[in-house]
């Protein structure tokens, strides 16, 4: 009887994911298997085929719908023996592993290291799809993203760490970038005043414009209450005696100029409506641009164009459930879902990915500018934690600005009465980071939890999730519509 295909797993308690240690397949020999870890809660999950019974240490356990199975055990210092057993009608099968538990010594925190700046003074300029950091640390999202640059953007390099430049901004400001992101340039500069300043409505964008003698390098983001988009420029010095605005505005109610340090230039963009629906920063010559969505004049899925994004895919699978399902083809067939609905309901839809490949997150992002969608959501599925629990449905977001349609789109996952994982902002998640279109991050369950595998190895499940993420959708847009007095409050139940 080939009943077992068996994998150890132990997850730490405080550790965010799940360590898997040892994987056995057990076909005839070994009788035996052996782990070694240092943490005494224990997570032993193993593989059988649907339909069969099982206990472990004695105790019978759940068997999902995918064969898996598993159970947490406290262990004691020193070997653990711990046995299997499945029974299959009459038949029954036992296997015995051994969890040896070897408690560390009191766990060393390693001291972040001293970061050990080489000095270095000389001046680079930006290539395509450069982008500042705040610091130079990081995790496995990369170092957290201050913004995006155009190319062609001078930065004085005054010190170097592993493969990043320091840059410096003003004389209070510093950042960081990759090395590989720029290039030297003879062309350098203190401080340089700015020229004029204009305002015009090009129709479906207010767009300002601010000329400068060069490119300099400059950080954006936006605030709520009221809603403002906020550009510093670095290296500036205001010399614009007035602000021209050459026609009534769709989306800018007015824009202030500040001198916010001697060498920081603020524009101050406040907008005329709740939500906003996006802008750039980029040059034009050396001409600062800053270009601001107007809210979309139909605010049905019928007038928008949705693009969607279905995380990782080929040779990069993403995460992997205990039984062998790919985190990219869940992610998949969830977002064919949403396009199916979408499409039905008279959207255009732009999908990065429509079958099993990898693209780079600045392939994706091009994908989506170029076809100037209206709205991002990205679909993934989570790793992490307890394999034992449901740990259920969380968005994502960066932006301020996107909150309340990240914020909306769990409140209709929720519905699917799964756990609530939360709401994250500040999320440094590259698809999270363009600012010219409201996006939003959708984790929809865990790849790692056996509850949550049970209900995303059911492909019947996609479309209910993706019922959800376009109601989610349609409740946001309703909202905005309200802000606007465009409809009686009715749906929303905010
Ligand atoms: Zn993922």
């Amino acid at each position: 009887m080939k009943l077992f295909r068996i994998l150890l797993t132990a997850a730490l308690v405080l550790a965010a994911t799940t360590e898997v240690s040892a994987e056995i397949t057990f076909r005839r020999a070994p009788q035996y298997s052996q782990d070694t870890v240092t943490n005494s809660k224990y997570y032993l999950v193993c593989i059988t085929d649907p339909g069969n019974l099982a206990a472990i240490g004695g105790q019978q356990v759940k068997v999902y719908k995918t064969g898996a199975f598993g159970r947490q055990l406290t262990l004691k210092e020193g070997d653990n023996r711990i046995e299997i057993t499945l029974f299959k009608g009459t038949q029954v099968e036992t296997r015995e592993v051994n969890i040896h538990y070897r408690p560390t010594l009191g766990l060393v925190s390693r001291p972040a290291p001293e970061p050990r700046l080489e000095e270095r003074l000389f001046y680079v300029e930006t290539k395509e799809n450069a982008y500042l950091q705040y610091g130079s640390g990081g995790d496995r999202l990369g170092g957290s993203k201050m913004g995006f640059l155009d190319p062609g953007i001078v930065l004085k390099v005054t010190g170097a760490i592993d493969d990043l430049y320091q840059v410096q901004l003003s004389g209070n400001r510093f950042a960081y970038i990759h090395q590989e992101d720029v290039e030297m340039t003879p062309r350098s500069y203190r401080i340089v005043n700015t020229g004029s300043i204009g305002i015009s409505n090009s129709g479906d964008t207010d767009r300002i414009r601010l000329s400068l003698p060069l490119r300099l390098p400059y950080a954006s983001r936006t605030a709520l209450d009221p809603t403002t988009i906020i550009v510093d420029v670095f290296g500036a010095m205001n010399n614009s005696n007035w602000i021209t605005q050459y026609h009534e505005l769709g989306m800018v109610d007015y824009l202030d100029v500040q001198q916010v340090e001697s060498d920081v230039l603020r524009l101050v963009i406040k907008l005329k409506d709740k939500y906003c629906w996006g802008y750039s920063v980029h040059y034009d010559d050396n001409s600062l641009v800053v270009e601001v969505k107007h809210t979309p004049k139909d605010l049905s899925l019928k007038g928008l164009t949705i693009g969607l994004d279905a995380g990782h895919g080929g040779e990069l699978p993403g995460a992997i459930s205990v039984t062998g399902l790919k985190e990219s083809d869940v992610n998949l067939s969830i977002v064919r879902e949403i396009e199916k609905i979408l499409k039905k309901k008279g959207a255009k839809v732009v999908l990065s990915r429509s079958e099993d490949i990898n693209l780079t997150m600045p392939q994706r992002k091009k994908i989506f500018l170029d076809n100037r969608i209206d709205l991002l959501v990205s679909i993934h599925n989570n790793a992490g934690g307890s394999p034992l629990s449901a740990m259920g449905a969380s968005t994502y977001f960066k932006h301020i600005t996107n909150r309340d349609l990240t914020a909306t789109l769990l409140r209709h996952m929720l519905e699917l009465n799964v756990p609530n994982y939360g709401l994250t902002g500040n999320f440094n998640f590259s698809l999270n980071a363009p600012t010219e279109y409201p996006n939003a991050l959708v984790e929809c369950l865990f790849m790692s939890s056996l509850p949550d595998e049970e209900i995303l190895a059911d492909p019947a499940n996609h479309r209910k999730i993706a019922e959800k993420v376009v109601a989610g959708l349609e409740d946001y847009l309703n909202q905005v519509a309200e802000s606007k007095g465009l409809v009686t409050k009715k749906k929303s139940k905010k």
